[in-house]
């Protein structure tokens, strides 16, 4: 038996609960893992509070995300001891997730935790600190530089805001953080912001072309604040978009693009290549200063998790939430 959040659908409506679960009833895989930490990510939060249907089948165990070490494997890439980390591929959508004390697997999609990690250190970073990763080698692909000028960060004090402050910083880069927290401004300072917005500025309908200023951005947030971002970028510059946390809609025209040669990256991590999730990662061992992160970092236990699960909807989290699920 193990611990792990179950969510069910009935008659009665969605419900997830900590539950005491059968071994035999983990889901069919190569790689049997001791999870040791997972985390809560804002899609977590979807998933738990059932507001969109993105689950597969029921019973699911949510959990985007985990950490933990090979208990039995039938893959040839792992062992019994092997330290791994699983982000997205479908976990607590499609296939039982990480927020549990066990997970069966396959081992294709696992990948080794880097040896400059904890797997509570790994789960710090999660889905939210490798899509941010993913943000900044976007841009990087794109060839933009610090000495090109400034980069802005929405949904700052979130966790793929926080961890992008960060990286950016760290790597020389200007970054000017959105917020709606302005109460947070000493800690995104303290993360790598070199000056704090509020993000009522970018909320309301605004044209697609406004005055130039950035050079690149890292969008979380979708719909008119995306449309804003892309409005202000300057000529041959670019935006990586990851996340709808004010929206789904984008509601602008294609001026920018035409007129400015914006670029507009879309970055998902679920079904990232495992080329890039493994330049991803060392990337995080490299530029991710781990003072930085543990500065995100709330810890919760398993029973927490489901309470937790509206707060992060309602941008009530700051930075990241590991879970140590035992
Ligand atoms: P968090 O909840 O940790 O952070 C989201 C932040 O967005 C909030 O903290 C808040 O920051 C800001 N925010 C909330 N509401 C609004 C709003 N109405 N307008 C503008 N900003 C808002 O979530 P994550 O960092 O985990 O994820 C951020 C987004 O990125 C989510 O939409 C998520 O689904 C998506 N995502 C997508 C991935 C992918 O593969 N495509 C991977 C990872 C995340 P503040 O208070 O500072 O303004």
């Amino acid at each position: 038996m193990f611990k792990a959040i179950l969510i069910d659908k009935d008659e009665n409506g969605h419900a997830a609960t900590l539950a005491e679960v059968d071994d035999g009833r983990l889901p069919e895989g190569d790689v049997t893992v001791r999870v040791e930490h997972s985390t809560l990510n804002y899609k977590d939060g979807l998933l738990i509070t059932g507001r969109i249907p993105l689950i597969s089948h029921f019973p699911m165990v949510p959990g985007i995300d985990l950490a933990g070490t090979v208990e039995a494997s039938d893959h040839p890439d792992w062992r019994p001891g092997d330290k791994v980390v699983l982000n997205g591929y479908g976990l607590g959508e499609r296939h039982w997730g990480g927020l549990a004390q066990r997970a069966r697997v396959r081992g294709d999609w696992l990948v080794p935790l880097p040896a400059a990690f904890s797997t509570r250190q790994a789960m710090a970073i999660g889905t939210a600190g490798y899509a941010a990763m993913l943000c900044v080698l976007a841009l990087e692909r794109h060839g933009i530089r610090p000495s090109d000028g400034e980069i802005l960060v929405t949904g700052a004090s979130g966790g793929v805001g926080s961890v992008a402050l960060a990286i950016l910083s760290r790597l020389g880069y200007r970054v000017v953080a959105v917020t709606g927290r302005t109460a947070e401004t000493q800690y995104l300072k303290a993360l790598g912001a070199a000056e704090v917005m509020d993000r009522a500025l970018l909320a309301d309908p605004g044209a697609p072309m406004q005055a130039e200023r950035w050079a690149g951005a890292i969008d979380t947030a979708g719909s008119h604040t995306l449309v804003n971002v892309c409005a202000s970028v300057r000529y041959g510059g670019a935006v990586a978009a990851t996340g709808l946390a004010h929206g789904m809609d984008f509601p602008t025209t294609v001026l920018p693009f035409v007129l400015r040669n914006l670029a507009l990256y879309g970055v998902d991590s679920v079904m990232a290549p495992r080329e890039l999730r493994l330049r991803a990662w060392q990337r995080l061992a490299r530029d991710l200063n781990p003072d930085k992160l543990e500065s995100m970092i709330r810890d919760v236990g398993l029973s927490e998790v489901v309470g937790l699960a509206p707060e992060i909807l309602a941008g009530r989290v700051r930075g990241r939430i590991v879970v140590d699920v035992w």
